[in-house]
């Protein structure tokens, strides 16, 4: 028989799995204890557990431990990025954010991504593969394990890849993360971050989740969204507002707009007019992020030879127009820049 990763069993599913091997189904808690809280390595640091079940548990489950191949730390903030290698030998990358009494980890959800976001890092290389519930779980674990003073606080699915393109993988992590006999993270710090799949923001609601969802919007305009998103071609702006506002009726939760502002193609005054009239009378956050320049994708100027990175004075301008027509915005603070973990930097830059 082949063994089971028991990173992929929920809790219940692991106590039935046990019930058949003979084993009382409460284990599957202490389990999870060993394996989320205590970080065990292998069967054998589960020293609660009685040694013959432990060789019951070696014989019928594996545990998987993610290599880290590299790490990178900011020395401004403290940002760390982890280039993590898996079974595969595909890459992915998770990011560390510590604040104060905070402490959030950035976590990619596929190996790669399809959607081809104009000014994406992830774009240029294409999908491969869904990364597994286990996966996902040995991001947090990895990174939980390398900071032991630090609190993991908040999770947000905005790494590589397309949560909503990986729902069911996504959703039971986060029902793990959650768990208060594993990760013990409310759902209101977890958020999903999405390109705009409306299936995946319908299917969302009628979990019952407090999770948080943000959407990757770039531009209320449907054209220039469609240049920046091209799913919009297939979700178009004016569905995609439809489903947030059915999202935030059925659920009371508020979304956030993301907005990556690129200069010259999202950034003018006609363009924070164009979000103030899509979203004014809607109940929503829009966070303002500054385009982060890929670097070693070459995109960093316009065919004109100018910057395409908004000035703080641009980003005022813009975010001032939102304000002033009551539209609750902010700007993200950009972290780790000096080690290309800003967002869209993710396994593009070389470690
Ligand atoms: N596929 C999901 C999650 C990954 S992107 C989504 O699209 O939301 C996570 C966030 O990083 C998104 O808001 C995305 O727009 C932003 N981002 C991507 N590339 C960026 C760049 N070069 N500069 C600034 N933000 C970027």
């Amino acid at each position: 028989m082949d063994k089971i990763d028991i990173k992929s069993l929920s809790k219940e599913e692991l106590g039935l799995r046990l019930e058949g091997l003979g084993a009382e189904a409460y284990r599957s808690r202490q389990i999870f204890k060993w394996i989320y809280v205590k970080l065990a390595k292998s069967f054998d640091d589960m020293t609660d557990i009685p040694v013959g079940m432990r060789d019951t548990l070696k014989k019928n489950f594996y545990l998987t431990r993610m290599t880290a191949l590299d790490s990178k730390c900011s020395k401004l903030d403290g940002t760390t990025k982890y280039l993590f290698s898996l079974e595969d030998g595909n890459t992915i990358e998770a990011v560390f954010l510590p604040e104060g009494k905070r402490g959030t980890i950035c976590l990619s959800s596929q190996v790669g991504c399809k959607y081809g976001c104009s000014f994406c890092a992830s774009a240029p290389f294409g999908f491969v593969r869904n990364l597994t519930t286990s996966e996902i779980l040995d991001e947090v674990i990895h990174v939980k394990a390398a900071h032991p003073k630090d609190r993991i606080t908040n999770l947000v699915f905005m790494g590589i890849g397309e949560p909503m393109d990986n729902y069911s993988n996504v959703l039971e992590a986060i029902r793990i993360f959650n768990d208060p006999g594993a990760f013990n993270i409310g759902a209101r710090r977890i958020t999903i971050s999405t390109c705009g799949i409306i299936p995946g923001i319908e299917r969302l609601q009628k979990e019952g989740l407090q999770v948080e969802l943000s959407v990757s919007l770039h531009s209320a305009k449907n054209d220039v969204r469609s240049s920046l998103v091209p799913i919009n071609k297939k979700y178009p702006v004016k569905d995609l507002i439809a489903a947030c506002k059915d999202y935030t009726r059925n659920t009371g939760r508020v979304i956030t707009f993301e907005y990556v502002m690129i200069k010259g193609e999202n950034s003018s005054k006609a363009d924070s007019q164009a979000l103030v009239d899509l979203l004014g009378c809607m109940k929503c956050k829009v966070n303002v992020i500054s385009y982060n320049p890929v670097r070693s994708y070459g995109r960093t100027i316009a065919s004109n030879g100018a910057s395409i990175q908004p000035s703080s004075g641009d980003i005022r301008c813009f975010i001032d127009v939102l304000k002033k027509s009551g539209v609750n915005v902010t700007k993200r603070k950009s972290k780790g820049e000096e080690i290309d973990a800003g967002c869209g930097q993710l396994r593009i830059s070389k470690f």
